[in-house]
């Protein structure tokens, strides 16, 4: 996932979001997903406006001005990425195609063989920092199949055109921008050698430059943060990104668990974080049918795709994925792929057969549930935490799981309930 303006909507589609894991809106490596500004100034329209403007907005951000002028001067717009950026088609792949598609045999052979050719740095990297060299790899897998697409644009002319032709969000562009000027000034990345995705991500861990000025580590100590060219520089950026997002040395993300019959799918995200102890007194058991694990960490129930589908319990190390791309399917595709590279297997419980629900008739069952009193928070299409506790009170007026998953056969049922 390297433009991840996208992601929110499958975080919708699998639904299990509670609303703190929204919160990676604010600042994941890859924040483009910030809600759309109100501009009361028209953007800038020329380059020229646009020079003007950044050299104002350099001053006040501490980069020299001329800067703005020196990079920007030459620019040739990138004509696909204002209609990349305008399409934004939402991924309707359901959380289990998403899953299959990124936990692949091909992405867990290769995390396999980059775990045993990066051994030493991955164990520097893991004793710094605490994340996990599995996890790590994953993610790296997941981000730019470990370092094989890292995105071939020039990020300074798509920023720049971004900032020209995206009238939705003018002033973030703008501001990724001037950030990217920000690590061609440092000397991190010449203007000319940053490449990356359409939406301006760098690296083997595809940082937005914003990020990249706050958490990127020169850990081969060459004077440079080069996130492009050296895998070191780019792996311990992302371990500190975690880090920084929460991330608890010595524990894994959670796991997949079995629920007893009879259980109440209302304790099912989104709920607070509990004790172990709780899940354990309410029945829960590994995949495996062993007791749960020791950990210090409190823990939430996922239930990804409803009642019928696999369980995880999983803690705030899975929240700092969540940081750093607010997907749920995200992030349950690098713990398990990091889970499937350290040799463990798949995924116990068979996903359910059920198809992605469409914007549309996300939006109608949040009329349909508001109609019924069950108060949505908007007609969104938006699966947020509002709306899947509105799914609860009418699973719950039906007398079925409260599990809060919004499926076709609930729109169904809804489709028929007075
Ligand atoms: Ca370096």
């Amino acid at each position: 996932m390297k433009a991840m303006i996208g992601s929110l909507a499958v975080l919708l589609l699998c639904g299990a979001a509670a609303a703190t894991e929204k919160s990676g809106d604010k600042g994941g490596p890859k924040a483009a997903a910030s809600p759309v500004a109100k501009v009361a100034i028209p953007p800038p329209r020329t380059l020229d406006d646009l020079i003007a403007v950044m050299e104002r907005e350099a001053r006040k951000a501490g980069v020299d001005p001329a800067t703005v002028r020196r990079v920007l001067a030459g620019f040739e717009r990138l004509p696909e990425v204002a209609d990349l950026a305008a399409s934004q088609t939402e991924h309707e792949r359901t959380v289990a195609q998403y899953v299959n598609l990124l936990v692949s045999v091909e992405r867990i052979e290769q995390g396999r063989a980059k775990l045993a050719e990066y051994k030493q740095l991955l164990a520097d990297v893991e004793a710094r920092f605490g994340v996990d060299r599995h996890t790590l790899t994953a993610l790296w897998g997941v981000e730019t199949r470990y370092g094989a697409a890292l995105g071939g644009r020039p990020v300074v002319r798509a920023l720049t055109t971004l900032a020209l032709e995206d009238p939705r969000r003018p002033e973030f562009w703008r501001a990724e921008l001037l950030q990217a000027l920000r690590i061609v000034e440092r000397g991190d990345i010449a203007a000319a050698a940053m490449l990356g995705s359409w939406a301006g991500a760098i690296g083997h861990t595809q940082f937005m430059p914003s990020t990249f000025n706050r958490f990127a580590i020169d850990f081969d100590a060459d004077g440079r943060r080069d996130l492009m060219g050296s895998v070191a520089d780019g792996l311990a950026s992302a371990a500190n990104y975690l880090s920084h997002s929460g991330w608890q040395r010595g524990e894994t993300w959670g796991f997949e668990v079995s629920v007893p019959e009879g259980f109440d799918y209302a304790l099912s995200a989104p709920t607070p974080l509990r004790p172990l102890a709780f899940w354990k007194e309410r029945g829960l058991k590994r995949s495996g049918g062993e007791a749960l694990p020791v950990s210090a960490l409190d823990h939430r129930l996922l239930l990804p795709s409803g009642a019928n589908g696999p369980a995880f319990l999983v803690n705030r190390n899975f929240g700092a994925l969540l940081r750093y791309n607010p997907a749920i399917p995200y992030a349950l595709a690098v713990a398990h792929l990091g889970d499937r590279i350290g040799g463990a297997g798949g995924i116990s419980k068979a996903w359910p057969n059920e198809p992605a629900m469409p914007r549309a008739d996300r939006q109608e069952m949040q009329e349909r549930l508001a109609a019924l009193g069950h108060e949505t928070g908007g007609v969104d299409g938006i699966i947020g935490s509002l709306t899947r506790t509105a799914i609860r009170s009418y699973q719950k007026t039906l007398g079925l799981p409260e599990d809060g998953h919004p499926s076709l056969g609930l729109l169904e049922r809804l489709r028929v309930s007075k």
